[in-house]
């Protein structure tokens, strides 16, 4: 089908725990397209101990964002893969308006442009419940909650069987400290993708699968995709 050809670029927008990994994860597979999580790119490069590692590090461990230079620059890399030739679902990026910017303008010249950005709405109190509770295999990167997603067995991956761990910065005072950050430098994208007509709100306070259900409802209205 004609719409199934074109690219299709989601943005996932939402404060830090508000639940973008675990949706992108599942979208990713129904839709065929790449999930592109910012984040995990740094801890990737955390773990292979390269320069931008080791410069991430130093704003991550503190729950302040990496400078928008760098970032847009990995996160422009990434898009140019091969698996994103079908689009991409964005998760954790773009988080300051500059890189909303770097991004539309990145797409346009390609003739592409951001066609919805579903923005998971959760309130503060869940944000923190979901933050602390959160553990992450270390070779697949899936995502549980102690209380809310439980692996089958404690500390290890449903799906590949790998160790789980928590994140460093998923501790209370760094949670706060990105919150903080989140409302002063992210939520202003709310505005920018309202005026530019792409921005429509999930009730994230559902379950996993509620949330989900919506999501693809509404990527369906714009893309005609995923319901096959
Ligand atoms: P983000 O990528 O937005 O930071 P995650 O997807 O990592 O958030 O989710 C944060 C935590 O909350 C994880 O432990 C995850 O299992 C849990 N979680 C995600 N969505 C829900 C939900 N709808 N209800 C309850 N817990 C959830
Ligand atoms: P996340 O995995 O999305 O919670 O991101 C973890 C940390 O990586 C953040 O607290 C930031 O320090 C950094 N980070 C991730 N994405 C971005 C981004 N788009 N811009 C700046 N910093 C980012």
């Amino acid at each position: 089908m004609t719409a199934a050809t074109k690219p299709l670029y989601i943005v996932l927008l939402g404060a830090p725990g508000a639940g973008k990994g675990t949706q992108a994860r599942l979208l990713t597979e129904e839709l065929g397209i790449a999930h592109v999580a910012s984040g995990d790119l740094f801890r990737e490069h955390l773990n292979n101990q390269t320069e931008l590692g080791r410069l991430a590090k130093q704003y991550m461990d503190r729950g302040e964002l990496v400078p928008d230079d760098v970032t847009i620059r990995m996160v422009m890399e990434r898009l140019e893969r091969p698996d994103c030739a079908k689009g991409a679902i964005l998760d954790g990026f773009p988080r300051t308006v500059a890189q909303a910017r770097a991004l539309d303008e990145a797409l346009s010249t390609r003739g592409l442009q951001v066609d919805i950005v579903p923005y998971i709405k959760v309130s503060e109190e869940t944000l923190v419940a979901r933050l602390s509770g959160r553990w992450i295999c270390r070779q697949c990167q899936a995502t549980y909650h102690t209380l809310f997603n439980p692996p089958k067995k404690p500390g290890v991956c449903d799906i590949c069987g790998g160790e789980l761990y928590q994140r460093s910065d998923d501790t209370e005072e760094t949670v706060r400290r990105r919150l903080q950050v989140y409302f002063e430098q992210t939520l202003p994208l709310i505005e920018y993708y309202q005026e530019r007509g792409l921005l429509v709100e999930i009730d994230g306070e559902q379950e996993i699968d509620a949330v989900y259900r919506d999501l693809l409802a509404a990527i369906h209205q714009v893309a005609g995709v995923g319901t096959e």
